[in-house]
């Protein structure tokens, strides 16, 4: 059933790379922020634009839950992004949630994360809860982009994984030529990636979300090595 659309304050933009901004709202209701799973998604609502339609979009929670603010990670794309990024700290607009299935499973199972561009926002939320929790789960994060300036999130990823010893984070680059003393993996994430930095097919779940390709290439990925399509969890945009 659909949550009622509530009002919130943009409270805070921050530049995260190319053509991403992170956005924080604050409830302006006075009621705290829903309870959320990490790996949701919200509705946002711009209802003072002309024009603008269908005047919302569906966006994953990028941070763990707190009871004060709802923050997101958005990649400029088409009207209703150009929408957002116009709106300065203290607007109002609309949201509702939380909404969706893609949620870490309940159980003792490692865990790996595969992310690609601004499809990292899910997993991110993923991996700072599971920081937050102190889950005792072994955790891999595989995050993929093109350049390094596509690349949003880099330093607060590097912070969860410092504060959880069992989160490794893997970071590679897809262009041709990275830059100049990048020391993290080059190329797609692959099978022998994967294998390289431990991640154990046989027991893992594995949670993904990037472009159609990258997911395309992770379910044919997986379902190659034979992991049961219950161990599956994607979020397709
Ligand atoms: C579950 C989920 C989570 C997402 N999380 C993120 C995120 O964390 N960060 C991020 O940058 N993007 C996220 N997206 C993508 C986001 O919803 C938008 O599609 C994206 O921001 C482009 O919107 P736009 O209007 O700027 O672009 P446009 O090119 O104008 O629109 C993009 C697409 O949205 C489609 N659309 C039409 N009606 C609706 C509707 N009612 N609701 C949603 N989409 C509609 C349009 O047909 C078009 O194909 C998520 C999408 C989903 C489904």
């Amino acid at each position: 059933m659909a949550a009622p659309y509530r009002p919130y304050v943009l409270s805070e933009v921050k530049h995260e790379a190319d053509d991403v901004r992170s956005f924080v709202f604050t409830p302006a209701d006075g009621q705290p922020v829903p309870p959320f799973k990490a790996g949701q998604f919200f509705m946002l609502r711009i209802t003072d634009v002309p024009g603008l339609k269908p005047p919302m979009r569906s966006y994953s929670a990028a941070r763990a839950y707190t009871p004060d603010k709802l923050r997101f990670g958005i990649k400029l794309h088409g009207n209703f992004t150009h929408a957002l990024f116009e709106k300065k700290q203290g607007d109002k607009i609309e949201i509702s949630g939380p909404y969706g299935f893609f949620t870490l499973a309940e159980n003792n199972a490692p865990i790996v994360l595969l992310a690609a561009g601004i499809g990292v926002t899910p997993l991110m939320c993923m991996a700072e809860e599971l920081t937050q929790k102190k889950d005792s789960r072994q955790t891999h994060m595989f995050y993929s982009n093109r350049e390094l300036t596509d690349a949003a999130f880099m330093d607060l990823l590097a912070e969860f994984a410092g504060k959880n010893p069992n989160l490794r984070l893997a970071s590679t680059l897809t262009c041709e030529v990275p830059p100049k003393g990048w020391e993290g993996e080059c190329g797609r994430i692959t099978t022998q990636m994967l294998r390289l930095h431990g991640v154990d097919f046989e027991l893992s779940h594995f949670y993904f979300c990037g472009p159609k390709a990258f997911n395309d290439a992770m379910q044919a990925m997986l379902e190659g090595e034979g992991v049961a399509k219950e161990r599956i969890h994607k979020e397709a945009w």
